[in-house]
């Protein structure tokens, strides 16, 4: 027992692990996906963030740039206006006439300090210093040379040798690059009193670092600023000391610490290189200054992502719940339909685990779908195609036949003597014998033709193709397969046959007609005991006269002859009449008064039951609208036969009718009777659901003849079963009648419909009626069936009555 419970929990405890809930799965996907779109978010954030930020500096830098470079022209132009004003100075114009004069011989022409020929050794704004002057004579001989200490001759001595350089220095300041050192250089002329040019002063700043930055100062953090000659590509000077590493270390570019934001030219010159301004960004500053306002950025981000996954789990939450509520509903509708449902053992979440239920359910509902169908077509006992089946393979075959204009027979085959059998051993030795006779029949015919059992003992071949010779081989071979004695349990039985063959095209082009000459022919074989016999319209006694008259009826309901009688239906609790059934009458100029129930059947197999329902359907609901505007108030019931069952217009054509006289469908009873149902169950259950789905009561007839259960009735829309009146006109005196009307009105109440007895004679039955609790009566007690007028004047010669007009009733039939 032990072991059982252990190995009996496994599967379950391995089921559980590999079960996966949908709200975990998804919780899972949504923190993957809500990570996976963070990265990406900030990832192009940072981009563009960086990007704003930086187009916020541009403006900055720029106005940096152009400060600087303000101040370096503002600069070189007082440099430049320097030079005059040092040449204007009087001791060097003394200076530079005793020079050429020769009168000052003695004056040292090279100082390293400041030279008395010199007034101030500063430009005028003090921003650039002079670190070389000299002065030239008239002949642009070097007079005398004035450099600082730190600056080694021979590259002044190169500055005055250009003379060309000097020339061009006294229009402008000038660059010159001496052995790659920079150097800031302008002139001016020297004059004596008598404004006569003596000499030319030249003053020179080399151009380097100390030179940038006593000219803009110390440049802030963001930026750094230098000077480059002509189009070269590192500075001669530069502003800090921050973008002199960065160019030894090559971080300077567009991937570097530094980029590059202006460049441009300050100083132009024909015969020196031109002097540029550039000012650089550092990057990093620049990162780190919007480093907090990314990080607010991120925070936000963040957050709308995290609300953004909870709103999503909640959704999903309760995506779960509903499809819990979903998974139980189809558990629930699977163990109604008896469909077993595994435990599932295989993976996935809930949607899975539904899907595979909802798809198994399918599979189930889909084979139970085709069993019924197969179950309708066949016949239980000998699993034969039954009547439907049968009809239905004929009009295939009949316009084949048609069509290629080849011949088709049908043969009625009956057991002779069956009733006997049965009597006699028994419905279990009749139903074998059944059985043995649906395999002989089957085995003799070709796997084109087919064998059907119609009921009872009798039996239908449809045969394709078959002629006259081939009908008659066929018949003598079934004859000799019925020949052998069948053996059931421990008996040998014979049993005989008679079969009756119409041919197509001779005797009838359509199913109905071939049936019923078939049927004429075998009980001619019958009768004559001839075996089979073909169809021999001139023996067809009643052929004619049925013929005529259903061709006849056509024309009855074109020329008013038919009518309706109506008869009552009483609420037995009430005492009420509410309700009447329409019963058709054919008042034949011949014949007179034709009960329905010779006709109906012709109107059937004819086809005229259509305009005949239609008919009966149309009067019946003119007459209810005439009922409803003389203030009676009456519910209608109609009858419905086999065909309209089968016939899938009828419930437009209802509607029609319904549309036309304005009538509540919920007023109009339609009574279908059960054998109806039983001989069709597929159309039938169809044609009923529409015609529940309209609104109309539906009620089954003759309850209790067609040996269905009321169980199978409950799946269908029926709302009332009316006991055939075969149970219920004697059931005062027959024990076994009363049995049968009681047990059917209680288990109908059970299953929520009302019960109509049909068939009340007399006031024994209706008080057992009374006492056994059924709803309606109906039945000559009451009053038999009359036309309408006579009924609007019985029914009002009623009401004034106070008492229950049962009783008065009795005497009235
Ligand atoms: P049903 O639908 O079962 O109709 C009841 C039949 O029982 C009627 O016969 C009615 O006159 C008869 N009846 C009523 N009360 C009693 C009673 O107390 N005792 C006896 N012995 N009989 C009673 P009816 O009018 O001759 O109709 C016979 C059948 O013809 C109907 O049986 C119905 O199946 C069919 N039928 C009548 N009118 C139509 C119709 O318009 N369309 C179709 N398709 N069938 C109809
Ligand atoms: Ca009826
Ligand atoms: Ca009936």
């Amino acid at each position: 027992m032990e072991v059982t419970k252990a190995t009996a929990a496994l599967p379950r405890k391995a089921v559980s692990l590999r079960r996966t809930s949908l709200t975990r799965n998804v919780v899972v996907l949504i923190c993957c996906l809500g990570i996976l779109a963070w990265l990406l978010l900030d990832i192009l954030q940072e981009r563009t963030t960086a990007e704003a930020a930086s187009r916020e500096w541009h403006g900055q830098f720029e106005q940096d740039a152009a400060r600087q470079r303000a101040r370096i022209k503002h600069s070189v132009a007082t440099f430049f206006e320097t030079a005059q004003y040092l040449a204007g100075h009087s001791a060097l114009r003394q200076r530079v006439q005793d020079w050429q004069s020769g009168s000052d011989a003695v004056t040292p022409r090279v100082s390293l300090w400041q030279p008395n020929w010199l007034a101030r050794i500063e430009s005028l704004d003090g921003s650039i210093a002079i670190n070389f002057a000299a002065v030239y004579g008239r002949n642009r001989e070097r007079l005398a040379i004035y450099h600082k200490q730190q600056r080694p001759l021979p590259a002044v001595l190169e500055i005055a040798a250009d003379v060309g350089m000097l020339q061009v220095a006294t229009q402008q300041p000038q660059i010159v690059s001496i052995r790659n050192v920079p150097f800031l250089i302008a002139a001016f002329p020297v004059q004596d009193g008598m404004n006569e040019v003596t000499g030319t002063l030249l003053i020179a700043s080399s151009v380097d670092n100390g030179f940038l930055q006593r000219i803009i100062g110390p440049d802030p953090r963001r930026t750094a600023s230098g000077l480059l000659l002509g189009d070269g590509q590192k500075p001669v000077a530069v502003s800090s000391s921050r973008l002199a590493e960065a160019f030894a270390e090559k971080k300077v570019g567009r991937e570097g610490r530094f980029s590059l934001v202006a460049n441009e030219l300050l100083l132009e010159s024909e015969h020196a290189p031109g002097l540029r301004h550039a000012l650089w960004i550092d990057e990093e500053f620049v990162s780190r200054s919007n480093a907090p306002y990314v990080f607010s950025v991120r925070q936000q981000r963040l957050f709308i992502i995290l609300l953004f996954s909870l709103l999503c789990l909640t959704v999903v939450a309760r995506i779960a719940v509903r499809i819990e509520k979903i998974h139980r509903k189809v558990d629930g509708y699977a163990r109604r339909l008896g469909i077993t449902l595994l435990p599932d053992s295989s993976h996935g979440d809930q949607i899975d685990h539904l899907k595979r239920h909802l798809e198994r359910m399918s599979e189930e509902v889909i084979a139970e779908t085709y069993a019924l169908e197969y179950q309708a077509q066949h016949d239980n006992l000998t699993n034969l195609p039954n009547r439907s089946l049968l009809f239905e393979r004929m009009e295939v075959a009949l316009q084949n036949a048609q069509d290629d204009n080849e011949p088709l027979a049908l043969c009625i085959m009956d057991l002779d003597q069956f009733k006997e059998i049965n009597d006699t051993l028994g419905h279990h030795i009749g139903d074998r014998l059944l059985q043995e006779v649906a395999r002989r029949l089957a085995s003799v015919l070709r796997r084109t033709d087919t064998v059907s059992r119609l009921g009872g003992d009798e039996f239908a071949a449809l045969l394709p193709g078959a002629d006259h010779q081939r009908a008659k081989a066929i018949c003598r071979k079934i004859i000799a397969a019925m020949e052998r004695p069948i053996k059931v349990e421990n008996l040998r039985l014979r049993i005989g046959i008679s079969i009756g063959i119409a041919l197509c095209p001779e005797h009838g082009g359509d199913g109905n007609l071939l049936l019923q000459h078939a049927d004429v022919a075998m009980y001619e074989a019958k009768r004559k005991a001839l075996g089979f016999c073909f169809y021999m319209a001139e023996r067809d006694e009643h052929s004619i006269s049925r013929l005529g008259l259903a061709g006849e009826l056509s024309d009855a309901i074109n020329q008013n002859q038919l009518m309706l009688e109506y008869q009552p239906m009483v609420d037995i609790k009430t005492g009420k009449i509410f309700c009447v059934e329409a019963l058709v009458r054919w008042s034949h100029p011949e014949y007179g008064c034709i009960p329905p129930e010779e006709f109906i059947s012709a109107a059937e197999q004819t086809g005229v039951i259509r305009p005949l329902t239609l008919w009966v359907m149309d009067r019946a609901l003119e007459q209810s609208r005439s009922w409803q505007r003389a203030g009676i108030d009456l519910k209608i019931s109609v009858n419905l036969s086999v065909r309209s069952l089968q016939d899938r217009k009828l419930p437009d054509q209802v509607q029609k009718l319904i549309d036309r006289y304005n009538i509540d469908p919920g007023r109009v009873i339609l009574e279908i009777t059960e054998s109806a149902i039983m001989s069709d169950p597929l159309s039938a259950r169809r044609v009923m659901r529409r015609l529940s789905n309209m609104g109309f009561i539906l009620s089954i007839d003759d309850f209790g003849t067609g040996y269905s259960s009321l169980a199978y009735l409950k799946q269908l829309p029926v709302d009332e079963i009316k006991i055939d009146k075969s149970f219920v006109t004697q059931m005062d005196s027959e024990e076994n009648d009363a049995v049968i009307v009681r047990a059917t009105i209680d288990l109908a109440h059970n299953l929520g419909l009302k019960v109509v007895a049909e068939g009340v004679e007399s006031t024994d039955v209706w008080d057992l009626l009374e006492m056994l609790g059924c709803d309606t009566a109906q039945g000559f007690f009451i009053r038999k069936p009359v036309g309408p007028h006579e009924l609007t004047d019985w029914i009002r010669s009623r009401e004034w009555e106070q008492e229950r007009w049962v009783k008065p009733m009795g005497a009235a039939i």
